[in-house]
């Protein structure tokens, strides 16, 4: 382990008639007509409450796929004795030892659960099987192996030492319990959350998102076959306030590590502001939050590579990541082409449900989403300023589909340029060829998020200029390549602004958050 080195982990292809094909229509079958029970999992129980909700299949929304329980106030708690109790003998195992549990779980995850990790994600999310592979294999197992490497580098910078005195950094845990609280969006930001401070020997409070109960669940279950101890890790589906207040209210809370919308981690945050006089140590907040990514295309660029990045970065997983491209800024003397080419490309992208091995991209996740993506659908429609070029239609008869949409509009400040909607939906502004300048002050200003961008340009000094002009609006910068899709260990991902804290997760600083060193000095 002292030489680890993580390596990214392949992203199969699911061949009709392949292996890993026919292992994951096999898991897809083993859900058919089942209805997964979810336990709220306490140290070593499990807890059926009186209390629970279903996760739907957002394709099929009549299917079932869990009955998932809520942790009560007073099982939180309990959760909260149990991981003080549990810690110091997780804190004293040597990193080596813990990271032995993460790699194995990672590679459990490789081979014996990832037709059931995608699966549970397809049916349960709404991913396609290329969607799945990405995040609930590929991502979670890069996650889960580059912590270990990235610790094994940390641990290796250590202070100076002289000829009178040995000095040390002990990068132990952090005193009290860490809160993960989970998105629906990725699995692999569902378990990666919980997983990076337990790895550095915190134990942890896990709520994870109703929505993607099914998968996180499977990943649970994973960890605790790859050796977890009991109580390191507990599973908390439960209501977001009943949780929020509760952890926010104990003494021993020493860090919340949040992905979800920015209300939430504003009033989450409110909340320990707060209590501050209660804590016994001041509470770590991480949040990654929101994003309205912009597409900037330069009169310069390629249309044939914006045309191919943006109809991905915008539609893929409908357009459900913080990453996804949702505002596009194109020189008026390539727009009719872009137009064109647009139409042309989105001919071929197939809306269906994830089990159609083709579907390009399926339903949104849940019904709140579906009316709140369809209000901004009917507000296009209704303002003069806008123009739907592609899509516009909803229904949610079978499965809350929503069409891949492109919309102009003539007023670079709508709303749609700089709200997040979170759906399939691309906001178009069409800009005079020799207001660059211009354009990238609009770029840099419409909106309060700071998570993603991209730029496409040939000019080389063009693409240096705009690289400076907008070194805050985005934590993640793509040049001649769209904005999602970030590889740990590649693109350290996170945002600033109203996106959130930008510790860059699948980086090698993120778990820094997770020690609170000590210093030694031992005099010879
Ligand atoms: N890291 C993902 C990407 O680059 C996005 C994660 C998110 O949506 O929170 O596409």
């Amino acid at each position: 382990l002292k030489t680890y080195m993580a390596t990214n982990e392949p992203v199969l292809d699911y061949a009709p008639g392949s292996g890993e094909r026919m292992a994951l229509e096999d898991a897809l079958r083993s859900y058919e007509g089942k209805m997964t029970e979810v336990p709220v999992i306490v140290g070593d129980d499990q807890h059926f409450t009186d209390e629970f909700r279903y996760q739907l299949c957002p394709a099929d929304h009549q299917r079932q796929v869990a009955k998932y329980h809520f942790a009560t106030k007073e099982l939180i708690q309990k959760a909260i004795d149990i991981s003080q109790k549990v810690r110091p003998a997780w804190e004293k195992k040597p990193l080596e030892e813990r990271a032995e549990i993460f790699l194995k779980t990672a590679d459990l995850m490789s081979t014996k659960y990832r037709a059931d990790m995608n699966a549970t994600s397809m049916i349960g999310q709404g991913k396609t099987i290329i969607q799945a592979e990405i995040d609930s294999a590929c991502e979670l197992i890069d996650f889960l192996r580059f912590n270990v490497q990235f610790a094994m580098d940390m641990a290796k910078y250590q202070p100076v030492c002289t000829p009178t005195d040995t000095n040390y950094l002990s990068f132990r845990g952090c005193e009290g319990f860490w809160a993960a609280i989970t998105p629906f969006n990725f699995t692999a930001i569902g378990g990666h959350l919980p997983s990076a401070p337990a790895f550095m020997g915190n134990t942890v409070l896990w709520k994870p998102a109703g929505t993607a109960v099914l998968s996180n669940y499977t990943f649970y279950k994973i960890l605790r076959e790859a050796g977890l101890p009991p109580g390191v890790i507990n599973f908390l589906p439960s209501s977001g306030p009943v949780f929020g207040e509760t952890i926010t209210s104990s003494p021993h809370l020493a860090g919340i590590n949040f992905t979800g919308s920015v209300e939430t981690y504003q009033r989450v945050t409110a909340m320990v502001t707060k209590n501050l006089h209660l804590y016994r140590t001041f509470p770590r907040l991480i949040g990654e939050c929101g994003g309205k990514n912009f597409h900037l295309v330069h009169p310069s660029a390629d249309i044939t590579q914006v045309v191919y990045h943006t109809i991905r970065a915008a539609f893929e997983y409908s357009g459900q990541k913080c990453s996804a491209c949702s505002r596009l800024y194109v020189p008026h003397s390539l727009w009719l082409q872009i137009k064109d080419m647009f139409v042309e490309e989105y001919k071929k992208i197939k809306l269906g449900s994830p089990l159609e091995f083709d579907s390009f991209l399926s339903a949104v996740i849940d019904k709140a989403s579906f009316q709140n993506i369809k209000s901004y659908l009917d507000y296009a429609k209704e303002n003069p300023n806008l123009n739907i070029v592609v899509g516009g239609v909803c229904d949610d008869s079978k499965g809350w589909f929503v069409e891949p949409t492109i919309i102009e509009t003539s007023d670079p400040k709508d709303k749609l340029m700089q709200e997040e909607i979170f759906g399939p939906v691309l906001t178009v502004y069409v800009y005079p060829d020799k207001k660059w300048e211009e354009t990238l002050h609009l770029v840099d200003t419409t909106s309060p998020f700071a998570l993603t961008g991209a730029i496409f340009a040939q000019d080389q000094s063009v693409i240096e200029g705009a690289q400076w002009a907008l070194r805050q609006a985005s934590g993640n910068f793509y040049v001649n390549v769209k904005c999602t899709g970030s590889v740990v260990g590649q693109q350290p991902f996170g945002g600033a602004r109203l996106s959130g804290t930008n510790d860059k997760a699948g980086g090698p600083q993120y778990l820094a958050r997770f020690c609170s060193p000590q210093a030694v000095k031992v005099s010879t």
